[in-house]
């Protein structure tokens, strides 16, 4: 700096854009200016005077490395800068310097000397992303930044692993990043409200309460007696209560909704999901005779179970042998 410069320094002036950040950055640093007389100061000359430097020297420098290598170290660091982590996350960068501990097919990697991965600073770069050494502290911290802050939002386990790997890379990042989803309360909480809505269309999950879920079979076809041949079996899912009556196996589902309404709706209300083995046309079909016959508007979910559910099979089969 030439002595003009420094003086225009120690002056108050209203800064330019550039000047600001310069002035904003010289702050983190405790320093003294000194003004080195012209000739003496050799090492000023060759900082200002940058411009007049032999670029064909320059050039020959470049050669003495591989041109891919060059051309990607550039890039990556290029990248770096762009994401901003030699300022914001200059700190990870100290640590990751602290830390030479070097997987095995990281070492490999970087002996190879393919111009896909090198190491730089003690900071090794794998196909333009910072390896993270084998340090299980420093990783975590990582996962972290890249899952619980607001603005990125607790990502499934594919978008994490996106935005951790526009910077970073370490062997065996795919199942950490999958751990820490599922160590992570938040998304595990998510998680299960997310199954429960679902469980709303999933005929077999477990009801909250009594006289919600319910079963409706019919189970035939019996000897006949006064005229019935099967028998309408209504189950509570959760109380396991169950409901016989005597029909025949051609029952219309009217009759049912009447079976249902008299039996079962006067003393337990209305259910919200009835599931039932008559087919799966039956089920829809009971539900607009139910909502018809109650005058309810309400919505009921409806399911057909072929022979899954294993409990009515039972009760059924127990029905069978007692006739
Ligand atoms: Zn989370």
């Amino acid at each position: 700096m030439d002595h003009e410069n420094l003086k225009y320094f120690r002056e108050p002036h209203k800064l330019n854009g550039q000047q600001a950040r310069w002035y904003l950055k010289l702050q983190d640093y405790d320093f003294t200016l000194k003004h080195i007389l012209g000739k003496t100061n050799t090492k000023a000359d060759i900082l200002s005077q940058k411009d007049q430097v032999n670029t064909k020297e320059d050039n020959k420098d470049i050669q003495l490395l591989k041109n891919e290598m060059w051309t990607r170290k550039t890039t990556a660091k290029v990248i770096m800068l762009g994401r901003k982590i030699m300022t914001e996350e200059s700190d990870i960068i100290k640590k990751i310097q602290k830390n030479n501990i070097r997987e095995k097919e990281v070492v490999q990697a970087l002996e190879k000397n393919n111009g896909l991965t090198w190491e730089e600073d003690r900071v090794a770069y794998m196909e333009e992303r910072v390896y993270m050494p084998n340090n299980k502290e420093l990783r975590k911290e990582i996962l972290k930044k890249h899952h619980d802050p607001a603005d990125i939002g607790h990502p499934e386990q594919h978008r994490m692993m996106k935005l951790l790997k526009r910077t970073y890379w370490w062997p065996g990042l795919k199942e950490d990043v999958k751990r820490y989803i599922q160590g992570c309360f938040k998304c595990q909480q998510n998680k299960v409200q997310h199954q429960r809505k679902a469980g709303e269309l999933h005929p077999l999950e477990i009801p909250q309460g009594p006289w919600q879920e319910i079963s409706i079979d019919i189970i035939g076809l019996l000897p006949k007696s006064n005229g019935m041949n099967a028998i309408v079996v209504i189950v509570d899912r959760f109380t396991k209560m169950i409901r016989l009556k005597t029909t025949t196996t051609n029952v219309s589902s009217e009759r049912i909704v009447k079976i249902y309404r008299d039996d079962i709706w006067k003393l337990h209300g209305i259910p919200r999901k009835i599931l039932s083995n008559r087919g799966p046309q039956f089920a829809s079909k009971f539900m607009e005779e139910f909502t018809k016959a109650l005058g309810t508007k309400r919505q009921l979910s409806t399911a057909y179970h072929p022979q899954t559910d294993s409990q009515t099979e039972r009760i059924n089969q127990e029905i069978g042998t007692f006739l």
